[in-house]
């Protein structure tokens, strides 16, 4: 009995709780992470964000706390490049000279597609000529299908966040590998990036390679906005404001639990980065097609 009987679960689990809340993860506002950046501004490295235990979807072994304790390379650097000067510069004549050159942000959505947060935060992408990546979870795939058109419509890329949001390192090779098919076969193949992002971040080689024989490079983040405990607006439009560097890879949920404080959030952010001369892109392995 695979699917069915975990779906109240999950949906129990969506409306109570926090999401995909990488471990250690009442970190306050300076939990900005950056842990080490491999390639296109996607991670793979077995640091930064582990699994948070108690989280939103059917859990069945929580992972080591053993990550939990490594406290990310890098954080602290990333309130590099915004200084309040350049908020202030920020002026239509300005905006009209800002250096769009290569500074670019990743904003990616986990745990989705779910409604009515999904559709929102579409909708903000839009306004602002933004386009991101979305993690999408297969089982939350099957209730919201129309979501997955809703999303390549705009432009974004879809990667895989597993069937069941189970931590992936307590899982065979066998289960993984039927966890990230199940939930292509949802979204369809066509549909999908060439990425997948293990749920709580929990990964190890195994998990990384059995992920890469079936297609799909393991991306994690550079940052994290600590969105799943809906902390207040300002935090969180704080947190991004710390994140905003070239390249960053910034988590954050559509679903996993209410989300309207980050849909406020990047309203409030997105006209700012644009100012400062972002541009918003989906993670370049998502946005390549899945072989
Ligand atoms: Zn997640």
């Amino acid at each position: 009995m695979p699917a069915i009987p975990r779906l109240p679960l999950l949906l129990l689990a969506v409306t109570l709780a926090a999401a995909c809340a990488p471990s250690g993860a009442s970190a306050p506002a300076a939990s900005v992470a950056t842990p080490a950046v491999i390639g296109d501004g996607a991670t793979a490295a077995p640091a930064g964000g582990a699994p948070s235990p108690s989280q939103a979807y059917p859990t069945p072994t929580a992972p080591s706390g053993s990550r939990a304790a490594s406290a990310p390379p890098g954080a602290g650097g990333a309130a590099a490049g915004l200084t309040p000067s350049a908020e202030a510069s920020a002026s239509p004549r300005a905006t009209a000279t800002v250096d769009r050159r290569g500074k670019v942000i990743y904003l990616t959505f986990d745990d989705g597609p779910i409604v009515p947060y999904t559709r929102q935060i579409l909708d903000v992408l839009a306004a602002n000529e933004a386009t991101a990546t979305f993690f999408v979870v297969g089982a939350m795939v099957t209730r919201n299908p129309q979501l997955i058109s809703q999303i390549k419509q705009g432009g974004h890329a879809i990667g895989n966040h597993t069937w069941t949001h189970t931590a992936m390192t307590t899982q065979s090779d066998a289960q993984i590998r039927s966890e990230l098919t199940r939930t292509t076969e949802a979204v369809g193949k066509e549909n999908m990036g060439a990425c997948m992002r293990p749920p709580y971040g929990d990964r190890n080689e195994r998990t990384i390679a059995t992920s890469r024989q079936e297609g799909y490079k393991t991306v994690v983040w550079t940052h994290w906005a600590v969105d799943w405990e809906q902390p207040p607006v300002p935090e969180l439009v704080a947190s991004l404001k710390a994140a905003s560097e070239d390249r960053a890879n910034i988590l954050l949920h559509d679903g996993g639990g209410d989300r309207p404080n980050t849909v406020a959030a990047l309203k409030i952010m997105l006209p700012k980065w644009r100012k400062q001369g972002f541009t918003f892109a989906a993670v370049p392995a998502c946005a390549r097609p899945l072989t």
